[in-house]
């Protein structure tokens, strides 16, 4: 059975005293939630994240982001260690806004990801195509490929921790959301390109999350696709009680 799993992805919003009473409200929330049965994960930014681990107890908090050497000369960036330094074991990588406005590439992103797993993290994936690419019909083929690039040089055995974030970059923060038949028939070809290209037994274990203008009002829908394990959602986790409804709309659901 594979986990069901809403994480929020707050980017480059909120101050600490936010972060602080967010946390409280999604315990209270949580904690008064009879069927807890969906993992929960909130992303905040760097200097939100020491505060928000310390006062989240129904959920997790991960980091947006972390560079792939150990230590050393990279003014400005933060290593995994530092991360697991807070107690922290959860990252997102390759994330479409990462990838676009900060130029990273599959070969950096296979790098973090080896540098996560390296450190028993679970790796939050991110893919997605932009407009241009569905528009021409290449879809599928282009998920194959940033799935190819990201994770040709790993065994099954390693990727037994990986998450996949589906997230297609024309419906990320532009309130259009894949349909249900968009996004199960996408997550069924991830699903599939796993089973071919490691086994099925992992590709019946990896979460699959939805991302993208994902809230309230379209969360059941999404959800209720047999392949979407869940949701990555921006916008709608900065509030915590919308961002609850859509925890508890993933915890009423299977
Ligand atoms: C995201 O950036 O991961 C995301 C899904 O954003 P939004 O929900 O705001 O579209």
């Amino acid at each position: 059975m594979r986990k069901k799993i809403v994480a929020g992805n707050w980017k480059m919003n909120l101050l600490k005293d936010d972060a602080i009473r967010f946390a409280e409200e999604l315990n209270q929330g949580l904690f008064s939630t009879d069927n807890r049965t969906t993992d929960v994960f909130v992303f905040p930014g760097f200097t939100l994240l020491e505060a928000a681990r310390q006062n989240a107890e129904y959920f997790k908090i991960g980091a947006q982001n972390f560079y792939p050497k150990q230590s050393g000369a990279f003014t400005g960036e933060v290593s995994i260690e530092q991360l697991k330094d807070l107690n922290l074991d959860v990252v997102i990588i390759g994330h479409s806004e990462r990838r676009i406005l900060f130029n990273e590439s599959n070969q950096f992103i296979q790098e973090k990801l080896f540098s996560a797993l390296d450190n028993d993290f679970t790796p939050i994936l991110c893919i997605g195509e932009t407009l241009d690419v569905r528009n021409n019909g290449h879809h599928f083929s282009f998920i194959s490929e940033q799935l190819a690039a990201a994770l040709n040089a790993f065994n099954a055995h390693q990727l037994e921790k990986l998450i996949l974030a589906y997230e297609p970059v024309w419906a990320i923060g532009t309130g259009i959301t894949a349909s249900t038949e968009q996004a199960e028939e996408m997550h069924c070809h991830i699903r599939s390109w796993l089973t071919n290209n490691f086994s099925l037994e992992l590709a019946e274990k990896i979460s699959i999350l939805y991302g993208g203008s994902c809230n309230e009002m379209n969360a059941k829908e999404l959800f209720s696709c047999p392949n979407v394990d869940g949701g990555l959602i921006g916008g709608a986790s900065l509030n915590a009680k919308q961002f609850l409804s859509i925890i508890n709309i993933m915890n009423g659901l299977f």
